[in-house]
């Protein structure tokens, strides 16, 4: 690789391959950051719900307990006045059973229930006794201007919660609930409403493992999140998003950002591949050009100096013999003829590029041209110590050809043949038929030619740079040539080439084409 190919592919490397892997690489660790960022605001927005629906609840203890706020004792004694005050309540709430009043000694005790005043009943009284140690921690909390309700529970009475707290005026309250109604005509609505759309909340005794209560049918899948009822300890708030679990959700949401930073990545790194290659093609083409125009003018310098030299000699008289001057004039011509190949070859080839060149296709005698051209190379090809073979195929071979441009290809072909032959100097032109073409093919023992170069030296300007090629003169041209005339008679080009051992040009031009 040269160097300002080196040096684009590393620039290209620096500013776009590298900062993509870094991105990619940091986009994927921090994954699991997100997904766990997720999981937290997903569990914080869960316990706020359930936050929500507690806290709702002992609102509305606390507005229960607002009804009985100023009953002072000789209320309490006023059966009437204390029904009419309380009617309401119950009436609004039919989970409450009944209300349990009492000083802390527990001497006046007042029981009243939707009916009115009743007599005591006894097993609130125990009730109290065995929770001596959160009523004086209630009272703490009175004291410093908070109010309190500690629940509680009898095991012979498990439908009912009771809920002790303290009074302004220092009585012991107890709620007695109906636990089942309470979540089903004070908590439903709520629930409800912070559920919203997206999730199911449900209500589920703890004990019996029983659904009271929930937003929807649930189908067999465990809650993200469970929560004891404050005041219904013997409860739980069961929570999960509609749908999908939290998991998966954060799972599909981790592996979709995934595709899409690796799919991201691999686009940008074609990009960037697809630019470097571009990038890379033009600057060969560049160099390819330079060595061109340094190739054409070096060819055309040496017979001009040839011709020049001579010339000189032959005008200044300074060569007495016939013979020399006979030998300088030989040589003058076939200098020029040299010169007016190279130019021909660069005419021929900016024309046909340019699709200016008509093709005049006829049928023609495939034998008879490459014998013209055989007969026209022999002595040349002798001449330079060559053993040129000829072996025409046995039957006629007809095809409908430019004749011109072919031989264009055969000689430029042969000349190669010439150029690229060092120890074994042997050329053979051959011709034949296959089932479906009709082939001329130009051999030789020369140097042949690599297999990364097989794939180049048909690209326009482009010249083998190994070993003992680069000092051959061309103008890298010729191939392309050939190529370019047999695009046009729809034929193929094969090679078959080992270094050092020689090459073998086949040109195919398809029978179907030729009539
Ligand atoms: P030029 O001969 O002017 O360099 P061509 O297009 O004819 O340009 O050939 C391109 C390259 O292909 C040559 O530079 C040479 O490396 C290689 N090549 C062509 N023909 C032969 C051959 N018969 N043997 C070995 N190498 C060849």
């Amino acid at each position: 690789m040269t160097k300002p190919i080196k040096k684009i592919g590393l620039f290209l490397i620096l500013i776009i391959a590298l900062p993509i892997l870094f991105f990619g690489i940091r986009e994927i660790t921090s994954l699991n950051e997100n997904e766990s960022v997720i999981e937290e605001i997903y569990t914080n927005q869960i316990e706020s719900i359930l936050f929500s629906i507690n806290q709702y609840s002992e609102d509305i203890i606390r507005s229960w307990g607002m009804h009985l706020e100023g009953i002072t004792e000789e209320g309490l004694q006023n059966g009437d006045k204390l029904e009419k005050k309380l009617t309401q309540l119950f009436n609004n709430n039919a989970s409450l059973n009944y209300i349990f009043i009492t000083d802390s000694m527990l001497t006046n005790k007042f029981f009243i229930d939707r009916k009115g005043l009743q007599k005591p009943h006894t097993n609130i009284s125990h009730l109290l006794k065995g929770n001596q140690q959160p009523i004086n921690r209630l009272y703490r909390y009175k004291e410093n201007g908070f109010t309190k309700f500690e629940p509680a529970s009898l095991s012979i009475d498990r439908g009912t919660q009771f809920l002790i707290f303290i009074l302004d005026n220092k009585q012991i309250c107890v709620f007695a609930i109906d636990k089942q109604k309470f979540v089903e005509q004070n908590l439903s609505s709520k629930i409800q409403s912070v559920a919203r759309n997206e999730f199911i909340v449900a209500v589920i005794d703890s004990i019996s493992n029983q659904n009271i209560y929930s937003t929807e049918i649930l189908q067999d899948r465990t809650f993200e999140q469970r929560k004891s009822l404050w005041l219904l300890p013997e409860y739980s708030l069961g929570i999960m998003l509609k749908g999908q679990t939290i998991d998966s959700l954060v799972k599909q949401r981790s592996s979709l950002n995934l595709y899409l930073i690796i799919g991201l990545s691999i686009l940008m790194l074609l990009v960037a591949l697809w630019g470097y290659r571009n990038i890379k093609h033009e600057v060969e083409l560049a160099q390819i050009k330079n060595d061109f125009v340094s190739n054409v003018s070096h060819e055309l310098r040496t017979p001009l100096a040839l011709i020049n030299m001579f010339a000189e000699t032959l005008t200044l008289g300074r060569v007495s013999s016939d013979e020399k001057r006979n030998e300088y004039y030989n040589i003058i011509q076939s200098e020029a003829e040299r010169l007016s190949k190279i130019v021909n070859k660069i005419l021929s080839f900016s024309k046909i590029e340019a699709g200016k060149w008509k093709y005049n296709f006829v049928k023609t005698d495939i034998n008879l041209l490459t014998e013209k051209i055989y007969n026209s190379y022999k002595y040349h090809l002798e001449n330079s110590g060559f053993q040129f073979l000829y072996k025409p195929f046995t039957e006629t071979l007809a095809a409908k050809i430019d004749s011109e441009a072919v031989s264009e290809a055969v000689i430029n072909l042969i000349d190669n043949s010439i150029k690229y032959s060092d120890k074994v100097k042997k050329v053979v032109l051959i011709t034949g038929r296959t089932k479906n073409a009709i082939y001329i093919e130009i051999e030789d023992s020369g140097l042949g030619i690599s297999k990364d170069d097989q794939k180049k030296i048909f690209d326009k300007f482009y010249r083998s740079s190994s070993g003992n090629i680069h000092n051959t003169k061309g103008t890298g041209l010729g191939l392309t040539l050939v190529k370019y005339i047999m695009d046009a008679h729809k034929g193929e080009i094969k090679l078959t080439s080992e270094p050092e051992k020689g090459s073998r040009f086949s040109l195919f031009f398809p029978i179907n084409n030729n009539d």
